[in-house]
């Protein structure tokens, strides 16, 4: 099995050392191709405005100058053209990818278009109890991702699927089991900006991060966390919501042709 590891934390983040040992462990045919620079937040994005340069930075290892997106288009097109990846793995990414973190996330974007290109693909994300930089501890994906990886692996895998793990903020013996979850909702409408005033009196904006809304009866992954579970949710690309259909086309009739 050949493996094509990416991220969005850029190719010198702690959480691809994780991820290149957790891919070590499922192959030795493993090859880095991650932005030169982070790129959290990037989410699908692509660069169209200006070319795209890739480096080679070792045996088997590339940085690209460009977003998560850019990295498995110019791995898959260029870098390890002739001989693609049988496995994609996006992270470990400093932080989780839940609820509605998917669509901003690099991470599970690098995924999502491993998965459009018919590859199975899985992103990879460690929740934090603490983010202090250099107190990153990635121990419980480094312990749980390899055997989660080889039994996700073994199911019937549809096309436009691509799996999202998350792993809580506990130590690694203190999991408390691993959860087949769906997405879960924030109320990231309500937007929560830090305003903060720069050495010229100017103000600058942080984005800050919203209050999580749990939705009872669900089995989310944000519940999976607050329960000290591995979650473990199937996504897939088409974003129809067939439910509205019907509805809408009653709403359009009239002007139907
Ligand atoms: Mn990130």
């Amino acid at each position: 099995m050949r493996i094509l590891v990416t991220n969005d934390d850029g190719i010198n983040a702690p959480g691809l050392v994780t991820l290149e040992a957790i891919a070590a462990q499922l192959s030795d045919d493993v090859w880095v191709v991650a932005p030169a620079e982070e790129q959290s937040g990037a989410g699908h994005s692509l660069t169209l405005s200006q070319p795209v340069r890739v480096r080679e930075v070792g045996p088997r290892r590339h940085a690209v100058k460009g977003t998560p997106t850019d990295c498995v288009m110019l791995a898959l097109g260029a870098v390890m053209e002739g001989f693609k990846p049988d496995l994609i793995l996006s992270g470990v990414n400093r932080g989780g990818n839940l609820a509605e973190d998917v669509t901003y996330s690099g991470t599970v974007s690098a995924a999502m278009e491993g998965c459009l290109a018919g590859i199975r693909s899985i992103a990879l994300s460690q929740v934090m109890a603490d983010y202090t930089a250099g107190m990153e501890d990635f121990s419980t994906a480094l312990r749980h991702g390899p055997d989660i990886i080889r039994r996700v692996l073994t199911i019937d895998w549809p096309d436009g699927v691509l799996i999202n793990i998350n792993f809580p903020p506990v130590k690694p013996g203190d999991v408390k089991g691993v959860r087949v979850t769906e997405q879960g909702f924030r109320d990231y409408g309500n937007i929560h900006l830090v305003k903060r005033i720069d050495p010229r009196g100017f103000p600058y904006y942080w984005h800050g991060f919203g209050k999580e809304k749990l939705v009872p009866g669900h089995e989310t992954d944000l519940k999976a966390m607050h329960e000290a579970c591995i979650s473990v949710t199937p996504l897939h690309l088409d974003m129809t919501h067939y439910q509205t259909m019907g509805a809408l086309r009653g709403a359009l009739t009239p002007l139907a042709e």
